[in-house]
């Protein structure tokens, strides 16, 4: 169940089409992710921005993170379901939430990071790579 990738919000009036398979896919559980995602963390599969296919207009919120970067989160405005992210460093790449984006597919989170903000019921699979904060990015070639 690889690419292409379909996904839609509840109300249906968010749609996407995604031509690529994901970078990565991570579990995030900063303080603002607990807020999007209602208490846990978000999931986001992060895919190149020129592969994303949006029909339907998103609303945007954002906030200045802890690294200086602008943070933007995408959302339906009819429904509220979380579509999407987009961090000002790296307008190459978006993060999709992997609710938003249809099933059945083979998506699942490899890591969890901002660790040090989750809450202490918590429960985070062993076999997940675990990072306090942010993890480095991946050394440019
Ligand atoms: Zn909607
Ligand atoms: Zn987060």
């Amino acid at each position: 169940m690889g690419a292409p990738y379909t996904g839609r919000c509840n109300c249906g009036a968010i749609t996407a089409r995604i031509d690529a398979e994901p970078v990565w896919v991570r579990q995030c559980w900063c303080r603002q992710c607990q807020r999007a995602a209602s208490g846990s963390a978000t999931v986001n599969a992060l895919f190149p921005t020129e592969a994303i296919h949006i029909t339907g207009e998103l609303k945007w919120s954002g906030y200045d993170a802890a690294s200086g970067n602008r943070i933007e989160q995408g959302f339906c405005p009819s429904c509220g379901t979380q579509v999407m992210g987009r961090n000002s460093s790296r307008p190459a790449a978006c993060v999709l939430r992997l609710g938003f984006i249809d099933m059945p597919n083979d998506l699942a989170p490899t890591a969890a990071i901002w660790l040090e903000e989750a809450p202490k019921w918590a429960v985070i699979d062993p076999a997940l790579e675990q990072w306090p904060q942010q993890p480095p990015p991946p050394p440019s070639s």
